[in-house]
C-alpha cells in the first residue's frame, strides 16, 4: 500500500535521505530503527506529505501524492485534503493535540473540517474511538488536563478516525513518562493485531519493536542499512552498524 522507490532529500546540502526504497502492505508492521539523526522523522514526514523531498516517488494505495496533473508540486491546503483523501494518519512524538479543544473536539474536529463529516457523525466516531483508547470518561478534558499517555492515546485516536490505510508514528512513547509507556504501546499492540493498516513506527523501544512488528528497518546516514523480519534483525543483525546500535540500546 505503501511504496517509496528512489527517495533522496538534502538539507542545505548535507544528504538526509539517499536513495532510498521502502515497500509496507496492509497489515504489515514495520518498525524504523536507527540512531539520531539517520533520517527517521525525515521518512515518516515525507511519506506523510508533511515535507517536500528533492527525487523519487512515494505511492500510497497506488496514487502518487503531491502533484497536479501537472507535475507541479501541490500547495500546502491541497496537499492536507489530498492526504485526507488517500488515507495517510500521523501520529507525532510531542502530541501535537489542539491545545484549546477538548479530546472529543480533538477528534471529531478534523473529521468536519478535513473530511466533511456531519457533526453527529463525526462526534458519533470520536465517542467510538474514546472508548476504544480507555478514555470515555475524559471526553470533555483539554489537553493540558490530561496525562501524556493519555494525550497520546487520543492523538493515536484522530489519526486513526477517517480509517486511513496508513499510519506513521514518530517516536510515538519518547515523550512519555516511562510509567506510562505501557498504556500507548498496548493502544499501537490493539491496532497492530487489527490489521488493516499499514503501520510504520519509528521507535526506540527494541522490546515493543520485537515485539509488534513484522518487519524491522534500519536507517543510517539516510539509507536503509539492513531490513528484514524483526526477530531476525534483531537477534541475528548481518551489519556491523545495526550490531552496534543494538548493542547500544540493549
Ligand atoms: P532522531 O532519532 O533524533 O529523531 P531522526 O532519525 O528522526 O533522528 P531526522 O530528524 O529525520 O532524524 O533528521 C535527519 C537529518 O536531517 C539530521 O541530520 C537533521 O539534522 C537534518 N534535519 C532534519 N530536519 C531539518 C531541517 N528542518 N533543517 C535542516 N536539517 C534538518
Ligand atoms: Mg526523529
Amino acid at each position: 500500500v505503501v511504496r517509496v522507490s528512489g527517495l533522496s532529500k538534502t538539507y542545505g546540502g548535507q544528504t538526509v535521505l539517499a536513495d532510498l526504497a521502502l515497500d509496507v502492505a496492509v497489515g504489515e508492521v514495520v518498525a524504523l530503527l536507527g540512531p539520531s539523526g539517520s533520517g527517521k522523522s525525515t521518512l515518516l514526514r515525507c511519506i506523510s506529505h508533511l515535507e517536500d523531498w528533492d527525487a523519487g516517488h512515494i505511492v500510497v494505495d497506488g496514487q502518487r501524492l503531491g502533484y497536479q496533473a501537472g507535475g507541479e508540486r501541490m500547495s500546502p491546503a491541497d496537499l492536507a485534503r489530498e492526504r485526507a483523501r488517500v488515507g495517510v494518519g500521523m501520529v507525532f512524538q510531542q502530541f501535537n493535540l489542539f491545545a484549546h479543544l477538548s479530546a472529543l473536539e480533538n477528534i471529531a474536529g478534523p473529521l468536519r473540517w478535513v473530511h466533511g463529516w456531519t457533526a453527529e457523525r463525526a462526534e458519533q466516531r470520536a465517542r467510538e474511538l474514546l472508548a476504544r483508547v480507555g478514555l470515555s470518561h475524559r471526553a470533555d478534558a483539554l489537553p493540558r488536563h490530561l496525562s501524556g499517555g493519555q494525550q497520546q492515546r487520543v492523538a493515536i485516536a484522530r489519526a486513526i478516525a477517517p480509517g486511513p490505510r496508513v499510519l506513521l508514528m514518530d517516536e510515538p512513547t519518547s515523550a512519555l513518562d516511562p510509567a506510562l509507556v505501557n498504556e500507548v504501546l498496548e493502544v499501537i499492540r490493539s491496532l497492530a493485531q487489527d490489521g488493516g493498516l499499514a503501520l510504520v513506527i519509528s521507535t526506540h523501544q527494541l522490546h515493543f519493536a520485537a515485539d509488534v512488528a513484522d518487519r524491522v528497518v534500519f536507517l543510517a546516514g539516510g539509507r536503509i542499512v539492513e531490513s528484514g523480519p524483526a526477530r531476525e534483525v534483531l537477534t541475528r543483525p548481518q551489519h556491523p552498524q545495526t550490531a552496534r546500535f543494538l548493542n547500544v540500546m540493549a
